[in-house]
């Protein structure tokens, strides 16, 4: 009875330490679409490592211990091919999100059409520049 409970509280002490270690890595969005993936990810990793130490202290047979690590790794290798399937379109997301305030700052140029006429001669372009192409003179203003 005594080893069984020595034995429970390092089961408890390993698995707690790594439980704890797995939470110091940060994740980069909290909130994000794969979080339940993530979860499910640490929660396999998990029980990989309690299998492992069920095995080692005699609780499994190797067969079953084989088959049961074998269909862990199995969900596991699923999980992450469906956070790898997530995560692309995330970076779309990011990106879609973003778009609208640099089409802002191009409306805003655009609003002052003026910006690259040349104050002289009147004569537009595409760009900024420091002397007209068309009369010389300096443009900037
Ligand atoms: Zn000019």
């Amino acid at each position: 009875m005594t080893l069984s409970i020595a034995v429970l509280l390092a089961i408890g002490t390993i698995i707690f330490t790594l439980f704890v270690r797995a939470k110091d890595v940060p994740e980069p969005a909290p909130a994000s679409p794969t979080a339940h993936l993530e979860e499910r990810k640490a929660q396999i990793y998990e029980n990989l490592r309690d299998l492992q130490f069920e095995f080692r202290v005699g609780k499994l047979s190797d067969s079953d211990y084989q088959k049961t690590k074998l269909d862990l790794q199995r969900e596991l290798a699923r999980v992450l091919a469906e956070i790898d399937a997530l995560q692309p379109a995330q970076a779309v997301q990011s990106k879609v999100a973003k778009a609208p305030v640099s089409a802002g700052h191009v409306a805003g140029n655009g609003a002052k059409p003026d910006a690259h006429a040349c104050p002289h001669c009147g004569a537009t372009f595409a760009q900024t520049m420091k002397f007209c192409g068309e009369c010389g003179k300096v443009m900037a203003s």
